[in-house]
């Protein structure tokens, strides 16, 4: 789940972490009666809010106009907060993020933060563990080759803090961009864009992210509501030619990128979310002949990975389901399938019975799918 920068600032608050002093107003409260500068902010959950006139500086006495200003902007439905300005000397990005292959945090940290931060030099990339007893000279020794001495030790001491937040509140990606330096030496968090693993949710008090849940939900499309409500992953992209059905995160974002390669993107990734054989393959077919049913949307590619699960089995359910409910546009199959999946049942004999019912091809080869349902696409 993302958290709105509000209820992300709280959180770090909450951890005794610095963040401004502010206040929230909802989409229809007036501006408040604000003394002297501050910032108003739209709490969207997109970032490069800065970019999009959804962050103001105002000065003092000039709140309304800040306030009216971004809403005028796009964000006429969402609540902003309003906090002080904060005197930033220098913007440094932070970001904290859970590698989950290295079981490690891999840290980025950048000098040249801000709403830039895309243009500037690549940030500094730490990995540490907070199991290391050596982890305190590690972050150190890190940021010291971006940082003077006296400013590294003082974010190298703040990413520790940061690292147990990460484990106490069950984050995933905790990002600071800006963190202020202040003339008076302060690190403070100016902005929070902060993850948390869905399978911990329960661990936490729903109160306290009541607007990320509604504002999360809202940004989602239609079909992307029904997915989450049938129990998987599922996020459309703009722009794509290829209804993909996949399972497994490593093998869609795979799929996505070739597919890009290939001049025929994916209109959507979807992963099943529990993992398991068949749970919602019925689901997620019934999800992309939707997406293919778009006139913009010229093939379907299912593919799928099968190690020790039988293919014949994998194949009876796939062909039951195109009989029963054919595909709407062309349609190529991708079985990777190991030793023990092939047992008893080749691929011949699996292309002759996906054929039976419309499949124009299958390969056992993901890129040779792509190459083929980019022909089609074409
Ligand atoms: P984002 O663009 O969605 O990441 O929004 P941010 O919260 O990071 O704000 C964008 C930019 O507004 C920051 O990079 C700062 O340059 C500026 N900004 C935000 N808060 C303050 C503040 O308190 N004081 C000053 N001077 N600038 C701010
Ligand atoms: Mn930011």
């Amino acid at each position: 789940m993302r958290l709105t920068e509000h209820e992300g600032k709280a959180l770090l608050r909450r951890h005794g972490i610095a963040v401004p002093h502010g206040s929230l107003i909802s989409a229809t409260d007036p501006a408040p009666d604000w003394p002297g500068t501050g910032v108003a902010k739209a709490q969207v959950l997109e970032g490069g809010r800065g970019k999009r006139g959804l962050v103001r500086v105002f000065g003092a006495g000039d709140c309304a106009d800040a306030v009216a200003a971004v809403r005028a902007s796009g964000a006429g439905h969402v609540p902003l907060l309003i906090e002080e300005a904060l005197p930033i000397q220098r913007e440094i990005y932070l970001s904290l993020r859970v590698d989950g292959t290295a079981q490690t945090i891999a840290l980025l940290a950048s000098a040249e933060g801000g709403v830039e931060i895309e243009q500037g030099p690549p940030p500094l990339a730490i990995g540490f563990s907070t199991r290391d007893p050596h982890a305190a000279s590690v972050i150190l020794a890190g940021l010291r080759q971006g940082f003077p001495t006296d400013l590294a030790v003082k974010i190298a001491r703040l990413v520790r803090r940061l690292a147990t937040v990460m484990i106490a509140e069950d984050l995933e990606l905790l990002e600071i961009n800006p963190l202020a330096l202040l003339p008076d030496g302060r690190l403070v968090a100016a902005d929070a864009r902060i993850m948390r693993d869905d399978a911990a949710g329960l661990r936490h008090d729903a109160a306290d992210t009541a607007t990320s849940v509604v504002l999360e939900a809202a940004a989602r499309t239609p079909l992307e509501q029904r997915a989450a409500a049938m129990g998987f992953s599922f996020v459309e992209l703009a722009g794509g030619s290829v209804a993909l059905v996949s399972a497994g995160a490593g093998l869609g974002m795979m799929l996505v990128d070739l597919l890009a390669d290939a001049g025929a993107p994916a209109a959507c990734f979807m992963d099943n979310a529990h993992g398991g054989p068949a749970e919602t393959s019925a689901e997620r077919l019934a999800i992309a002949y939707e997406l293919a049913a778009r006139p913009e949307v010229r093939a379907i590619l299912f593919c799928t990975v099968l190690a020790s699960r039988p293919l014949r089995g994998r194949v009876d359910a796939l062909a039951e389901a195109l009989r029963l409910s054919p595909p709407p546009k062309p349609l190529v199959v991708a079985i990777a399938a190991g030793h023990t999946a092939l047992a008893g049942y080749s691929m011949a004999e699996a292309a002759a019975r996906l054929a039976a019912v419309g499949v124009v091809a299958l390969h056992d080869d993901p890129v040779a799918a792509v190459a083929a349902v980019a022909r089609l696409a074409a």
